[in-house]
């Protein structure tokens, strides 16, 4: 990975390499203007003024004699007052113009960042989505991009200005006059080491204040997302408390930093005004000798704030750019994490045929099996119930059908096919799966049945709804298909939302359909009513339902039943309920509470 690093920052500079090239020239424009100012005060006071030497180059005095030379320019002094405008509007073109490019190249490298990220995000395993936290993607996402950002749009230049400023200053000031020069180094090592030291040092204190802030953006969530458990378990005083605790560690952390800060700037302040002041004292005293022109020491009096300003920003600037290398490191990190093979040789074969898992064995984690060696077969265009503990794995072979992870050892195959011979886009496109907890986008109820197939017509919407046993609620809406659903659907009931879940799934053009509990918040008349709709719907059309509901799972052609990762027991619902075990037991427990229901509501009838 270490490698690549340059190469990113690299790229993303050459994709913009005009902007950049175009901020940099403005900046060397401007960085000369800067010097020139003091030199046209210093030839003004110097030359025209005392009658001193001159400083300018010689094409410009013989141009200037052409003019009329020294007295018409004594004359007309306004001349050289509007040379320094207009070099100084001059200046501000330039630096307009250095500003608008970098922006750009700044917004251009960090929309180019985001994309990438965005479109490697999707391609990535599911199983990398399982493991990662989404806060601290979000974060990637968005903080460490603009970190970026803020390097290549303002602090490369910055550090070209400063080198640039540096640089000719000491040249010209050594031309000028080498004692002064060296005196006016004298603390530029400290300044510069001091400022360096500090920043390097500091830095863990701006990831303090980061971090401390990140825990409390996501107290905040956790809370406003969990408001209702809050409420509900009365966590409220709770709640605050611990908000309080995060928030104040937020403010003591930032507190400190500020602190350190102004420690920082007042230090660094005082030590420049302390050169200045070495500088100015050397420069009348060396003027009152008559060893230097007043020219030279107006020079000299502004060029030494030319100076120790790039070097206090440098040392910042190079602290900084440690940020921007972690910020780099942790984008690079997403974008280095391996995104699903491409498979080129895979087939697109008909899914209408048996699913047969053979010895499949499989655990999402080293160590732990979670499928135990399991066999059997889902013959094709048969509905095949699943029975089973929470935890025992029913999820899990869901999961696996969809091929969003891969199986450990054994194989799966569809129609004979093995499964990783499938193109996995395909087959997820022609497996129908209605998840435990469904997720709703915050969009319209329609928007969210017709995602799954966007161009979808009026026609076709509505039979979905309808056959999800959807359609009375939506019309009850007030805004009927139009009604927005909250973030996370939290105006809808469990029963709504996996209805629309339902609808959504049933969509899409199914071979395989799988429903992983998705009828456990609908009433068992509703329950009913999905499943003869699906029937007639979809006749050919294999189906495994994962249930807790008996009544569902005996209208199944087939019934597994899995317990701690393995199928211990498999048949019709006749032969289950004979055959003892944890089918038949909860069979019984089910059977002996409806009675128990059924006695209830007879007395209350009575009454
Ligand atoms: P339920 O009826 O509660 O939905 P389930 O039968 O669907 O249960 P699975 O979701 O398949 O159970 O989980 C089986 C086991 O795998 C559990 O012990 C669970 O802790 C573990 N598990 C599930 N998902 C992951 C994951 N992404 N990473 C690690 N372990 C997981
Ligand atoms: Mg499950």
């Amino acid at each position: 990975m270490e490698p690549r690093k340059p190469r990113l920052m690299g790229k993303l500079i050459k994709e913009n390499k005009w902007y950049f090239i175009a901020a940099l020239i403005c900046t060397v424009f401007t960085v000369v203007i800067e010097f020139i100012t003091p030199i046209l005060f210093a030839e003004t006071t110097d030359y025209y003024l005392l009658g001193g030497d001159s400083r300018m180059p010689a094409f410009i005095n013989a141009w200037l004699d052409g003019l009329g030379g020294r007295e018409f320019m004594v004359r007309n002094l306004w001349i050289a007052g509007l040379a320094l405008v207009g070099l100084n509007v001059l200046n501000g073109v330039f630096g307009f113009i250095k500003g608008r490019t970098q922006a750009i190249a700044g917004e251009n490298v960090s929309l180019t960042l985001r994309e990438k990220l965005y479109s490697h995000i999707q391609k990535l395993p599911f199983s990398y989505h399982v493991k990662a936290e989404t806060g601290d993607l979000v974060q990637r996402c968005t903080s460490d991009v603009e970190t970026v950002r803020r390097f290549l749009s303002m602090q490369l230049m910055q550090v070209v200005n400063a080198v640039l400023m540096i640089t000719i200053a000491l040249f010209y000031m050594f031309s000028e006059n080498v004692k002064i020069t060296l005196i006016s180094m004298i603390m530029i090592p400290g300044l510069f080491l001091f400022a360096w030291l500090f920043f390097r040092w500091v830095i863990k204190n701006f990831r303090l204040s980061d971090e401390a802030e990140g825990k409390m953006s996501a107290v905040l969530q956790e809370n406003l997302t969990g408001v209702r458990v809050v409420r509900a378990f009365g966590q409220q005083e709770y709640e605050v408390e611990k908000f309080e605790k995060v928030s104040e560690d937020f403010r003591k952390k930032t507190f400190k930093l500020c602190n350190l800060l102004a420690v920082y700037w007042a230090t660094s302040d005082a030590m420049s005004m302390l050169q200045s002041m070495l500088t100015l004292l050397t420069c009348v005293f060396f003027a009152v000798r008559g060893e230097i022109t007043v020219g030279t020491l107006i020079i000299f009096t502004s060029y030494i704030w030319k100076l120790l300003w790039p070097i206090r920003q440098l040392g910042r600037i190079l602290s900084d750019a440690g940020k921007s290398k972690v910020a780099l490191d942790r984008i690079q990190e997403v974008l280095g994490a391996p995104e699903e093979p491409a498979e080129p040789d895979a087939v697109k074969p008909s899914l209408k045929g048996d699913i047969v898992f053979d010895h499949v064995t499989f655990g999402y984690d080293e160590g732990r099996d979670i499928l135990k060696n399991i066999s059997f077969t889902i013959p094709k265009g048969k509905t095949v119930a699943i029975l089973g503990a929470t935890g025992s794995g029913k999820s899990t072979v869901v999961h696996l059908i969809q091929r969003l992870f891969d199986v450990k050892q054994g194989e799966i195959r569809i129609g004979g096919t093995p499964i990783n011979q499938i193109d996995r886009y395909y087959l997820r496109s022609k497996v129908g799966l209605v998840l435990q907890e469904p997720f709703l986008f915050s969009k319209t109820l329609k928007e969210n049945v017709a995602i799954a197939r966007r161009n979808a017509t009026e026609e076709e919407i509505d039979r979905a709804v309808a056959d999800a046993a959807a359609k009375e609620f939506i019309l009850d809406s007030d805004k009927g298909y139009d009604t927005l659903v909250g973030e996370r659907g939290v105006t809808l009931s469990g029963g709504q939302k996996q209805r629309i879940a339902i609808a959504r799934t049933l969509m899409k053009d199914n071979d395989i359909l799988i429903f992983d509990d998705s009828l456990s918040a609908v009433d068992t008349e509703t329950d009913a009513q999905i499943r003869s709709a699906l029937k007639k719907r979809s006749k050919d059309t294999t189906t495994i339902i994962i249930s807790h509901r008996i009544v569902t799972l005996s209208q199944a052609d087939w019934i597994l039943v899995m317990e701690d990762g393995q199928i211990t027991q498999q048949g019709t619902h006749e032969d289950l309920i004979h055959s003892g075990g944890l089918y038949s037991k909860i069979f019984n427990i089910q059977s002996a509470l409806e009675e128990e229901f059924k006695e209830e509501n007879k007395g209350y009838a009575a009454v």
